[in-house]
């Protein structure tokens, strides 16, 4: 079926609660609705938007908003280990669907807002575990040639937080459905971002019993305490990528940093091959930013890696207002240029 909605209002379809509209918004909810879509007739440009939990619109859209509502999930009939979920799926049902069926995969990914769709384009990541690490097949409309393709994702030059989704591709096609390979045999992922403590107060630690739903339900526990939930406080989850800077650039970041707290304070990093990742959030909070407000939007308490709609009425400008301060001030302080990860429309 597709619905055609002029003059939408978005402000309900995106989780930073941005109050702006678009010219139409047109709603697809099974394959051949694509093929059968007046394309020639669209308000330009297209935009195909998922769960709206990555962006910040800036302004009202003057093209169309296509969002595709396919929703089934299908387990291969062979063993359930390969499961094609439809570009709508919530990617957290995906995940809980996955727990309970005790297969492995995507638990260390719970609870991550958005589609199945975004979550290709993306390569979504969270606890030492990335989308690219599951996905078997991504199928698509592509606007471009007005045909549907199977992509293989050894073709989508995954990276961190990125694809050829957001670079060549971007505005070509339209995912339809996403299939993930799952696996019977376990494989927890227990050393990022204090998983294997949480777990430790747990009786089951012995690492042989532990489940995909054990660690779904840690992931979830800590989440909970450090991200703001979507459905009370408006934000795109982590506001700005992390850094990857040449060890001699870090060096003086950590005098800086010595400079500033001690000389026995230890700088946050992790080695990427020959470079060093700095975490954002911890830039942030040295600059002084953690609760620092512009109107209503704020640098969030808890995680200064995100900006939060914090009065649920911040406007477009009060945030970009926000980010471009914490991006002069680090550059001042640093001579690091953050890049946002949250998408501007
Ligand atoms: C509280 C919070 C916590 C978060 N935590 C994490 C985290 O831990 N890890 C992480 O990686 N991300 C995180 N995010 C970011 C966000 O959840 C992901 O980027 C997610 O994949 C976005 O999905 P979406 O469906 O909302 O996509 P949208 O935000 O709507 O779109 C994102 C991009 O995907 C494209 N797109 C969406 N659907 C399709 C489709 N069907 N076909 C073609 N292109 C499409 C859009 O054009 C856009 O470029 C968080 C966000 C919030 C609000």
């Amino acid at each position: 079926m597709i619905t055609r909605t002029p003059s939408y209002d978005l402000s309900s379809r995106n989780t930073f609660r941005m109050k702006v509209k678009c010219a139409l918004y047109v709603e697809v909810t099974a394959e051949a609705d694509l093929q059968a879509l007046d394309w020639d007739s669209l308000p330009q440009p297209v935009f195909v938007m998922g769960g709206g939990s990555n962006l910040l619109f800036t302004k009202d859209f003057p093209g169309t908003v296509l969002h595709v509502g396919i929703t089934s999930l299908c387990p291969a009939p062979t063993g359930h280990l390969l499961v094609t979920c439809g570009a709508g799926v919530v990617f957290d049902d995906f995940c809980a669907w996955a727990a309970s069926q005790n297969l492995w995969g995507p638990e260390n990914l719970s609870l991550i807002p958005g589609e199945c769709g975004a979550s290709a384009v993306q390569n979504i990541g969270a606890y030492g575990v990335e989308a690219k690490d599951i996905l078997a097949g991504i199928r698509a409309w592509d606007m471009k040639e007005r045909r549907f393709v199977d992509i293989d994702p050894a073709d989508c030059e995954y990276g961190y937080r990125t694809s050829r989704f957001k670079t060549q591709w971007k505005g070509r096609y339209v995912i339809t459905s996403v299939t993930y390979r799952l696996s019977k045999e376990p494989k927890p992922i227990l050393d990022y971002g204090g998983v294997r403590k949480a777990l430790s107060c747990h009786s089951e630690l012995v690492e042989e019993s532990l489940t995909p739903q054990i660690i779904r339900d840690t992931i979830i526990g800590i989440r909970r305490k450090k991200l703001p939930d979507p459905e009370e406080i408006g934000s795109a989850g982590s506001f700005f990528c992390n850094p990857v800077i040449s060890r001699e650039h870090f060096e003086k970041i950590v005098k800086t940093a010595k400079e500033d707290n001690g000389a026995d304070y230890e700088v946050p990093h992790y080695v990427v091959g020959n470079q060093i990742k700095v975490p954002a959030a911890w830039m942030i909070e040295q600059c002084g930013f953690k609760g620092a407000t512009n109107g209503g939007a704020q640098v969030y308490q808890n995680q200064p890696l995100v900006i939060v709609n914090a009065t649920g009425n911040a406007t477009p400008e009060e945030i970009t207002g926000l980010e471009q301060k914490v991006i002069d001030t680090i550059a001042a302080k640093y001579g690091i240029t953050l890049h946002p990860e949250v998408e501007h429309i």
